[in-house]
């Protein structure tokens, strides 16, 4: 049996915590980033219903085809303002899930926040 010294213990511990640490954290933004792109799915679903619509009550015959808009899961599709610091955060942000809901601004893109007054949080750098 190999002898390991409980400082080595500890040290293995404590990494053991960091890696499921970054873990989690990129589960988080992997998980706000598919929310994302739920509610983007959601939403081009409800512009395609209504475009159908459009179609049936002014009696023109439907296309055989309506595209879908594109929808990219790979970056966050939101931003997070909190109105009280006037700051704006990646929805994953630590800070971000401290805000509010009252104070909880959303913005769709980071230009958007900063034209509104808002600083990129720490984890827009
Ligand atoms: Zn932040």
């Amino acid at each position: 049996m190999v002898e390991i010294g409980l400082d080595q213990v500890v040290k293995n511990v404590s990494l053991s915590f960091t890696l499921a640490r970054k873990d989690i954290e990129s589960l988080r933004l992997r998980v706000s980033e598919l929310t994302g792109a739920l509610n983007q799915m959601a939403e081009a679903q409800k512009s395609m219903a209504a475009r159908l619509a459009s179609y049936e009550n002014s009696g023109k015959s439907k296309p055989s085809i309506i595209l879908a808009p594109r929808i990219s899961a790979r970056r966050p599709v939101f931003f997070l303002g909190a109105a009280s610091t006037m700051k704006v955060h990646e929805p994953s942000c630590p800070f971000a899930k401290n805000v509010l809901k009252s104070n909880k601004v959303v913005f769709r893109s980071k230009s958007q926040a900063f034209r509104k007054g808002y600083r990129p949080c720490q984890c827009l750098l």
